[in-house]
């Protein structure tokens, strides 16, 4: 085990949170800053799928049960064409045979079952690390209030802007995915949608899955250089943007009643190296965010995390743990990125030519796309 006493995570989302339970599991004692004055302010508004790469992660720290009980499992994914035809079905349990169910969940309720997991992890809310300076036998961080703490260690796991990277590895800033994403949580299931449903536009998509019994998770992007949508007007023009798209799409839509309750953001991607320097280690987003695409990020997030822990237990000092982290992760990492950025080239194909190919081989697309995801990380 590496001799690692005082440990701080920078961050409390899906990465900060999970490494935080991990390193508690494997018996270490990490403390946690986050800069957000409460729980609630970071995860509002929209759902995520863990998927059951990241599921395993979950169950093995205990929390599995609950994000089950609380999201809807998805036992199928289905592209379809934008008016809703079918043009692959994968079944996910014969994708992903015994690792885990897929399960889609309002990031409210996921961050819930984060939060009481890492409960025995000491957690200072409102708190920035704001400076990190390295020297021979650890780390001074310094928070926002003006105090400061020595660490053995410090994992960076706050998110694609992070401060620990800009601090420590880089000052690059994220780079710009040429799409828009709008989502949130309709209080309403459109009639006959009981699975992951992708509705494939002209270099356009709407995803839908239920969350729960009664409510939608609804994401719509376009592979279109970044702009800025303000949130008045925000509803009618995503209405407007998504007129062409068949019933369930316009059913969701028209569950809305505010522009506050749709989110949008324009993609962005990081890709640093390294992973870690001394004893700075960015885990999550804050080493490489990816887009969207595959819906992976918050699940490598959980693997890195899981990884980091267990790596740290079995190495005999923190370089080596660092080390074998980021040889563990790396690979797994880099093929989410390529297949990424190999949907979002696909969605910018003439439909006609892309809905041929779904037809024809989608699910076999699926498999190869997931399949090296189904060994342990
Ligand atoms: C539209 C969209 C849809 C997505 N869908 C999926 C999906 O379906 N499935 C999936 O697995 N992934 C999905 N992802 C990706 C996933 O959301 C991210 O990969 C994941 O949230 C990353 O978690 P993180 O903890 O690394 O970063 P974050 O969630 O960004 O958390 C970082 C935390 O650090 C805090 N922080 C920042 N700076 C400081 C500081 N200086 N001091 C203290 N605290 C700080 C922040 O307040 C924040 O709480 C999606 C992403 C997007 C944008």
């Amino acid at each position: 085990m590496a001799d690692v006493e005082r440990i701080l995570i920078v961050g409390g989302g899906i990465a900060g949170l999970t490494v935080a339970s991990a390193l508690h599991q494997q018996g270490f004692r990490p403390e946690l800053v986050e800069r957000s004055p409460t729980w609630q302010a970071i995860a509002i508004g929209a759902g995520i799928g863990v998927q059951p790469n990241g599921m395993r992660i979950m169950h093995a720290l205990g929390m599995g049960a609950a994000i089950e009980q609380r999201g809807w499992i998805n036992r199928q994914w289905c592209f379809c064409d934008q008016q809703g035809g079918v043009l692959s079905e994968t079944d996910l349990e014969a994708l992903w045979g015994g690792v885990g169910r897929w399960v889609a969940i309002a990031r409210v309720d996921l961050h819930e079952v984060l939060v009481a997991g890492a409960a025995a992890v000491p957690q200072r809310l409102g708190l920035s690390v704001t400076s990190l300076t390295q020297h021979a036998s650890g780390v001074s961080a310094g928070f926002s209030d003006g105090s400061s703490g020595e660490y053995d260690l410090v994992v960076g796991a706050d998110g694609i802007g992070s401060t620990a990277r800009r601090l420590t590895i880089s000052p690059a800033r994220p780079a710009d995915l040429g799409a828009m994403n709008w989502r949130g949580i309709a209080p309403i299931r459109p009639r006959g949608l009981t699975t992951l449903r992708f509705l494939l536009g002209d270099a356009c998509f709407f995803g839908l899955t239920p969350v729960s019994e009664g409510r939608t998770y609804g994401f719509g992007y376009v592979m279109q250089p970044r702009f800025h949508d303000p949130v008045e007007g925000r509803l009618a023009r995503l209405r407007d943007r998504f007129a062409e798209f068949g019933p369930l799409v316009r059913e969701y839509l028209g569950a809305f009643e505010r522009d506050e309750e749709i989110h949008c953001a324009a993609m962005e991607w990081v890709d640093v190296e390294p992973w870690y320097r001394g004893r700075i280690v960015l885990i999550g987003d804050a080493a490489h965010a990816s887009s969207p695409l595959m819906g992976q990020g918050g699940c490598m997030a959980m693997e890195d995390a899981y990884v980091l822990a267990e790596a740290l237990r079995s190495a005999p000092t923190i370089e080596s743990g660092l080390s074998m982290y980021v040889s563990r992760r790396k690979p797994r990492v880099k093929w989410v990125q390529q297949q990424s950025i190999a949907t979002a080239e696909a969605l910018r194909m003439p439909p006609a030519a892309r809905n041929a190919a779904l037809r024809e081989r989608g699910d076999q697309m699926m498999r190869s796309r997931f399949g090296p995801l189904i060994p342990a990380p």
